[in-house]
């Protein structure tokens, strides 16, 4: 398998003083200048509780919403001044997302969902089955590339949503809560799955309310009222 991994140096997401305030009466300020920078190879928990923040900077972060002040970089680039099309082409080259509801089209098979990762990318279909098959492949569903979404289990359908996110090489994966619609031990095989992945060279970066998966990450960063409140990284 193509190791990819790039400098250990190379920040491939930056958030610099990063707000962002939500109109209202009174207006809610979900991000208070975020400080956030993950280098290539890492692997990296962001914990904090329900209405702490955790979506709002996953959608500041993957660029699905422009902050209110501050900014994110995605592979060295500035997101907020870039036009929509040159914006959706950034996101397309460098990065992958899960969410906790997987989000796949029921009636496509597992490999035609993790095939539409590469839509944007301009690869020729068949270039893009290949290339979803052996993303299928990497986390263990090889044997599933035929099969109806609808048809898979909350694990089985996760895992072709991680091959969706991964099968362009992002230069970073956001994961929204992935373990949060599965039970523990489903959960703890995706938590297992983010780690081999990681250990083969894809930059991950997991969002939860749940401890136990930070845990089982190298990196901590625990975000409480719209602030990162503690970053730490255990010695390997
Ligand atoms: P978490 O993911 O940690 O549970 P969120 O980022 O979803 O937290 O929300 C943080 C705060 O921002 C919450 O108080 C939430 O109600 C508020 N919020 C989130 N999205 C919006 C929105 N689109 N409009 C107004 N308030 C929002
Ligand atoms: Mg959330």
């Amino acid at each position: 398998m193509m190791a990819l991994r790039r400098s250990a140096s190379t920040p491939v997401l930056e958030l610099d003083r990063v707000s962002k305030t939500y109109p209202g009466t009174p207006p809610v300020r979900s991000l208070r200048e975020v400080d956030l920078t993950v280098h290539s190879g890492e692997l990296v928990a962001v914990t904090g509780p329900s209405g702490s923040g955790k979506t709002t900077l996953l959608n500041l972060a993957a660029a699905l919403d422009r902050p209110s002040a501050g900014s994110v970089r995605l592979a060295g680039q500035p997101v907020q001044d870039l036009p929509d099309r040159r914006l959706a082409g950034l996101r397309a080259r460098h990065l992958g997302v899960v969410f906790q509801r997987f989000f796949l089209l029921d009636q496509l098979s597992a490999v035609e969902n993790v095939a539409a990762g590469l839509l944007y990318r301009g690869v020729p279909a068949k270039e893009r089955r290949a290339a979803a098959v052996e993303a299928l492949h990497r986390v263990g569903l090889a044997h599933r590339a035929g099969h109806r979404a609808r048809l898979l289990s909350g694990g089985e359908r996760q895992r072709v949503a991680i091959a969706r996110a991964i099968v362009g090489r992002p230069s970073v994966v956001l994961a929204d809560e992935p373990t949060g619609n599965l039970d523990s031990a489903t959960g703890a095989e995706i938590l297992d799955l983010l780690r081999e992945l990681n250990s083969g060279g894809v930059t991950i970066v997991v969002i939860t309310h749940d401890a136990r998966v930070a845990a089982a990450m190298r990196r901590h960063v625990e975000i409480q009222d719209g602030r990162i409140v503690h970053d730490e990284e255990r010695p390997a």
